[in-house]
């Protein structure tokens, strides 16, 4: 019996990566890493609702807003 291996190419370096390698489907960390690094500072870019300096100011500020101020005398 031949068992068939899921094998990919390292998107990085195109080595042949066999799906049990634990970094799969890349061959190496470092690879992983530079593929990151390409999505980072590639076309891709995340903007996160959170890093909205808006959303920070609405947030920051009802927040201190509507404190317990309540010592009004
Ligand atoms: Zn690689």
């Amino acid at each position: 019996m031949s068992g068939t291996k899921k094998a990919l190419r390292c998107p990085t370096c195109r080595t042949l990566v066999m799906e049990e390698d634990e970094n799969f489907p890349f061959c190496s960390d470092r690879c992983r890493g530079i593929d990151l690094g390409k999505w980072a500072s590639g076309g891709y870019r995340i903007s996160s609702p959170i890093l909205d300096p808006e959303v920070l100011e609405g947030l920051g500020g009802d927040a201190t807003a509507r404190g317990d101020h309540d010592e009004q005398d």
